[in-house]
């Protein structure tokens, strides 16, 4: 998942942004509500989160403008951070598009966990835990396991991996295009080409073909699960 982070205390963003890639997200961080208007033009995020005290246009005002048709994502899940005492501007950013609030100071795991739901409600799932056959990617806890007649393993997945997964199966049982498993895995910090997703998904194929889960490829397109259920 790619989120967007606007953030403009230094100490405060890298926290935050610390926290989210341990649990697996690609963050971008920009610190004005300029510069996070001009990328929401043409990046699409899965999820922002916004601080709403930001130098020059408020975080409020952003939080209007990126429900803009002219956004590549308009209707994506929105986070506002604000303090405690500004009961006016959670009323006003939800008024305005927010889906949820975070008063400052707060505490990471709660953080996770309203992101958690957002992402859900957002990619249509209702539970923390995605399936397909046998694999089950629990993202509450961070892990991924498949089910057979003895029981249950878990799967090790690199934070890539995971990432990788998690699209598949949220798209399962449609296909997941190479461009939007591209965008998951970037960052702008990082260089990221297509090769590196076929690299994650040869590492996948290893790891899911021992419980019958294929990774099949589409010519042009991306790749799709598939149970192969006479291997069980
Ligand atoms: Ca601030």
């Amino acid at each position: 998942m790619r989120l967007l982070l606007v953030e403009d205390d230094v100490m405060v963003a890298s926290g935050i942004k610390l926290g989210l890639s341990d649990a697996g997200y690609a963050v971008d961080w920009v610190g004005s509500a300029e510069r996070a208007e001009e990328v929401l033009r043409k990046e699409a995020f899965d999820a922002a989160i916004i601080d709403i005290g930001l130098p020059k246009m408020d975080g409020l005002e952003l939080t209007r403008r990126l429900r803009l048709p002219e956004m590549a994502n308009p209707a994506m899940p929105v986070l506002i951070l604000t303090a405690r005492d500004a009961l006016q501007d959670r009323v006003q950013g939800l008024d305005l598009g927010a889906d949820d609030y975070m008063i400052k100071p707060f505490e990471l795991p709660e953080l996770l966990a309203r992101l958690r739901a957002l992402l859900r409600r957002s990619q249509a799932a209702t539970s923390a835990v995605l399936s397909f056959g046998p694999i089950e990617l629990d993202t509450a806890n961070r892990r991924a396991s498949a089910r057979h007649q003895g029981g249950s393993t878990s799967i090790e997945l690199g934070p890539r991996e995971w990432t990788v997964l998690e699209y598949l199966l949220i798209h399962a049982p449609k296909p997941t295009s190479k461009d939007k498993l591209l965008q998951a895995l970037t960052g702008w910090d990082k260089e990221i080409t297509s090769n590196a997703v076929e690299v994650y998904i040869s590492r996948l194929r290893a790891k899911l073909e021992p419980y019958g889960v294929l990774l099949r490829s589409i010519r042009g397109f991306g790749y799709r699960l598939e149970h192969d259920t006479d291997s069980q």
